[in-house]
C-alpha cells in the first residue's frame, strides 16, 4: 500500500481497452490479421498489463519502435509475431535474433547484412520490407522497390514475409493518401507471394481505405486506445469506441481574487500539462466545467471555479475524463493544449501515477 496519496494521476480502463479490440476486430473480414501498435510503452497507456488485454481481444501480432520495446514485449508474450518498425540500428541487429523480433527492412544492404548475420547462425531470418509510397522519411523508394526486392529475394538467409508501406498523412489528406494505396498496390502485385502479410492501413486509414485484398492485415494504433482520429466521427462511431486514459489531480489550494474564486490545481508541466492553452480549456470540478486561467508553472496550475462553489481543497479535478456525467474528451484537451492525440497519451510523465483498472 502506498503510504502517499495520488496527486496526480491517470486511471486506465483494461476493460475498455479489450472491448476496443474486439469492436475494432469486428468489423474485418475473418482471416485479417490484427497488429496491434504498441509502441512508446503502449501510448502511455502501461505496455506490460495492455498486453493481456490486447491478447484477450484478439491480437494476432505485435509492433514496436524499437528493440528494447520488443524485448518487453517476449517478457510477457513469447508466441506472437512482434514487428519492429523503425529502422534498426547496426549495433542492435543481433538483437533481432535474441528477442526473435521481425525487422523492417528498409534497403538491400541492410538485408544483405541480416542475411549474414542470419548465416552465421544457421538460420534463415523473416523480415518485413517496408515500401516509401510518399513519406519520404523511410523504407525502399517506390520507384526502386520492385528491382530492390527482387534482389533481396535472392539473400539465401532472409525470407520476406511480409511487405508494408505507413501513410504520412491519411487522417488530413485523403487524396495524396489515395495515391500511396495506388502505389503500393502495383509494387505488392509484381513482389507479393502467398503467405506474406501485406499491411497498410493506420487507425484513419480505415475510414476510406476498404480492407480488402491484397491486404490481409491492418495496424492499429490510435483507435485501441478509444479515441477517435477524426472530430466529425468519419464513420467510426459504430465501433462505439470507449476513451482508456483519463487524466486527473486535484485542488490543493483556494483564493479570492477580484470576485473570482481561483483554485491552485497540483499538476503543472512537470506533470505534463503543458504551458500553452488555448482560451476556452477547462477542466471539470464537481461535475462543472471551470476555465484554465493564468499561467501553467511546473508543479501547478490554476482554475476558476465559480462554476463549482462547493469546490473544497482536495476535491478531484478532471483534466481528461469523465466526473459526475460531464465529460472532457483527450481531442478535446488535445486541441486546447495544441497538440495531436498521439502527442497527449505519451505526454504524461512518470512522476504522475498510474491507476490501472
Ligand atoms: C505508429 C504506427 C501505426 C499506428 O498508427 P495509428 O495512427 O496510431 O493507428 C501504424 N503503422 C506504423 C508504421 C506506425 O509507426
Amino acid at each position: 500500500m502506498n503510504k502517499f496519496p495520488h496527486r496526480s494521476w491517470i486511471e486506465v480502463d483494461f476493460g475498455r481497452l479489450e472491448g476496443n479490440v474486439r469492436a475494432i476486430k469486428a468489423t474485418l473480414p475473418e482471416g485479417v490479421k490484427y497488429i496491434s501498435v504498441v509502441k512508446a510503452d503502449a501510448y502511455g497507456h502501461c505496455m506490460p498489463q495492455a498486453l493481456m488485454r490486447f491478447l484477450r481481444g484478439g491480437a494476432d501480432i505485435f509492433a514496436v519502435a524499437n528493440l528494447y520495446e520488443a524485448s518487453r514485449v517476449r517478457e510477457i508474450v513469447s508466441d506472437k509475431p512482434v514487428i519492429v518498425l523503425s529502422p534498426i540500428l547496426r549495433q542492435e541487429r543481433p538483437l533481432v535474433f535474441e528477442y526473435g523480433a521481425t525487422a523492417a527492412v528498409s534497403s538491400y544492404n541492410e538485408a544483405k547484412a541480416f542475411s549474414e548475420l542470419a548465416r552465421e547462425r544457421g538460420k534463415v531470418l523473416g523480415v518485413h520490407v517496408k515500401i516509401d509510397t510518399g513519406m519520404g522519411r523511410v523504407g525502399i523508394w517506390h520507384e526502386t522497390a520492385n528491382e530492390v526486392v527482387r534482389q533481396i529475394k535472392k539473400l539465401e538467409n532472409i525470407k520476406i514475409t511480409g511487405i508494408f508501406t505507413h501513410l504520412s498523412s491519411a487522417d488530413v489528406d485523403r487524396d495524396y493518401t489515395m495515391r500511396q494505396v495506388g502505389i503500393f498496390k502495383d509494387i505488392v502485385e509484381k513482389n507479393a507471394e502467398p503467405g506474406m502479410l501485406i499491411h497498410l492501413h493506420n487507425s484513419a486509414a480505415l475510414r476510406y481505405v476498404p480492407v480488402e485484398p491484397p491486404f490481409n492485415a491492418v495496424r492499429m494504433g490510435l483507435i485501441q486506445y478509444g479515441i477517435n482520429p477524426y472530430d466529425d466521427g468519419g464513420g467510426f462511431e459504430s465501433m462505439n469506441l470507449k476513451p482508456v486514459l483519463s487524466f486527473k489531480s486535484r485542488i490543493i489550494a483556494i483564493a479570492e481574487s477580484e470576485g473570482r474564486r481561483l483554485a491552485c490545481v497540483c499538476a503543472g508541466y512537470g506533470d505534463g500539462v503543458p504551458s500553452g492553452f488555448t482560451p476556452e480549456a477547462c477542466v471539470l470540478v464537481g461535475g462543472k466545467r471551470c476555465p484554465i486561467v493564468g499561467n501553467v508553472s511546473l508543479d501547478e496550475c490554476t482554475i476558476c471555479i465559480d462554476a463549482a462553489p462547493q469546490a473544497r481543497v482536495g476535491d478531484e479535478v478532471v483534466f481528461i475524463g469523465e466526473q459526475q456525467g460531464a465529460e472532457i474528451s483527450l481531442s478535446d484537451y488535445s486541441r486546447w493544449t495544441r497538440r495531436i492525440p498521439w502527442e497527449t497519451m505519451v505526454a504524461i510523465p512518470r512522476r504522475v501515477d498510474r491507476i490501472l483498472k
